[in-house]
């Protein structure tokens, strides 16, 4: 789960790191307001979405000479003008994609005096089940064409969670970011909160860009990204509370309600299997066989009459969709089961792309002559491999 920069500003903030003082807004003037408690004379207007690049970001509605998602205000009448026509336009970064993310949330936050700007993130290393810091003193916009040109320039340090973070770890952080005397000595604490806070809070990542060094000497985050492990939320009801549902793929929110794993993907083919790893398996022999993925879609191990349905339109939702894969294996589930309630969901949802089921499992017999005697047009398919090769020829048959 991801949350906005203000939040996750609030939540470092209560770990003694320090943070320009700033306020959320939904409206122009929440913005004004906002402004007006700070000390001025130089605001910054921050649209609030779920991605980064907002610096060099355009809005669609506006012209290319209009500024980005990250404003420099120098009066209360600037940030109103700004807030005003950043609010509900569509701000296009390089992580939004080209339909952009409608802006409906600003932060006014104090403008900073800044001598230098650093890179520094956390992130759990897969590789070595450690947590990586990965630091540079080439910190701001343009930290991933520094990481492509020069990544001599980023340094890696990890940390065994183990043995937890030593004070050579901050060391060499402070090392890495090439600073001496009371900045060095910042350094070093302010990756030790942020590696605390990285831990408490069960993060999936943490990046602060750009950390900067102000020009009367101190270490302060400007700009904050914050992602958590979605099945350690249960122990963060307060991170929990800041789940922006606007900001996610409805379809994704949707089959979140009916504990359906659901991720939308850019291909025309959508998949319907119980299990992740035949999810997996199934989306790649997918691509085999020369087609693409609309979803991965695990049903999970109970799936109902009621959830098949709810996957169904949660599939046939999604415009791209020219066809479907139904890859199900009954173990726990029956085979006949399932095919009930794919019949049903099919009848429900007045199919109209063509349907390819393969079922495996306990009853299979059962469940082919359900399918075959359900007066749909349902294409049976006996293995994995000729599933895809199915439903990819039905598609091209379509088209
Ligand atoms: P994004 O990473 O989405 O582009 P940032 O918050 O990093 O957004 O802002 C982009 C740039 O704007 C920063 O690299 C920094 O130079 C500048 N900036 C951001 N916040 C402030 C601030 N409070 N004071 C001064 N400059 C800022
Ligand atoms: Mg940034």
């Amino acid at each position: 789960m991801n949350i906005h920069e203000y939040q996750a500003k609030e939540l470092l903030a209560k770990y003694g790191i320090g943070i320009p003082a700033g306020y959320p807004a939904l409206t122009v003037e929440e913005a004004v307001e906002g402004a007006k408690k700070l000390p001025g004379p130089l605001y910054v207007v921050k649209a609030q979405i779920h991605a980064g690049g907002r610096g060099k970001g355009k809005f669609k509605e506006l012209g290319a000479d209009a500024k980005g998602g990250v404003r420099l205000a120098k009066s209360l009448d600037d940030v109103k003008a700004d807030a005003t026509e950043m609010l509900g336009n569509t701000l296009v970064t390089v992580q939004t994609g080209d339909a952009g993310k409608q802006v409906n949330r600003l932060y006014v936050t104090d403008g900073v005096d800044i001598a230098k700007e650093y890179y520094l993130s956390l992130l759990v290393d897969r590789a070595s089940g450690r947590v990586a810091m990965v630091v540079s003193t080439e910190g701001g916009m343009d930290i991933e064409a520094v990481a492509h040109d020069t990544p001599e320039k980023i340094t890696t340090i990890t940390i065994d969670p183990a043995q937890g973070f030593m004070p050579h770890h901050g060391r060499a952080v402070a090392f890495a970011l090439k600073l001496s005397g009371d900045l060095n000595k910042q350094a070093q604490k302010l990756a030790k909160q942020l590696y605390t806070a990285f831990m408490e809070l069960d993060c999936a990542m943490l990046e602060i860009n750009p950390l900067v060094e102000t020009e009367d000497g101190n270490l302060l985050v400007l700009d904050t990204k914050m992602s958590f492990d979605s099945n350690a939320l249960y122990r963060h009801k307060d991170v929990e509370a800041m789940r922006d549902e606007t900001e996610e793929d409805p379809s994704e929110v949707e089959a979140s309600e009916y504990d359906l794993a659901y991720i939308k993907l850019d291909g025309n083919i959508g998949c319907m299997v119980n299990g992740a790893g035949l999810a997996m398996a199934t989306m790649d022999i997918i691509k085999l066989n020369g087609a693409f993925p609309a979803n991965f879609l695990d049903v999970g191990g109970g799936a109902t009459t009621e959830k098949v349905t709810a996957a169904f339109k949660i599939i046939l939702k999604d415009p791209a969709v020219e066809g479907i894969l139904v890859n199900i294996f009954g173990g726990i589930m029956k085979c006949d089961v399932i095919a009930n309630g794919i019949v049903q969901a099919a009848k429900d949802v007045n199919l109209s792309v063509p349907l390819v089921v393969r079922l495996e499992g306990t009853n299979v017999e059962q469940g082919k002559d359900i399918l075959n005697n359900s007066g749909l047009p349902i294409v049976s398919a006996d293995d994995l491999g000729d599933a895809a090769k199915k439903i990819v020829a039905e598609v091209k048959k379509a088209a």
